[in-house]
């Protein structure tokens, strides 16, 4: 059962900054349309293209500077 208060934001994600969001477990993610094949330029990063995801933060407990930290993380792992 779904909770009225999940937030949900529309992003543009390139492969990558997606995958954060596929490990993180407070946050579902889905591709908003699976058929589209125009790459546009990842919200994150804007220096990779992407598709565009639903992301829907299942608790508010958490703020938006996780992600910007485990995005600095895995940025600094990958070089
Ligand atoms: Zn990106």
């Amino acid at each position: 059962m779904q909770q009225k208060s999940t937030q949900e934001m529309e992003l543009c994600l390139c492969a990558s900054c997606a995958g954060i969001f596929y490990d993180m477990p407070e946050y579902r993610i889905v591709r908003k349309n699976p058929y589209q094949v125009e790459k546009e330029p990842c919200t994150y990063c804007s220096c990779r293209l992407g598709y565009d995801f639903i992301i829907t933060r299942k608790s508010s407990m958490r703020n938006d500077e996780n992600v910007r930290n485990r995005m600095m993380e895995r940025r600094r792992q990958n070089g």
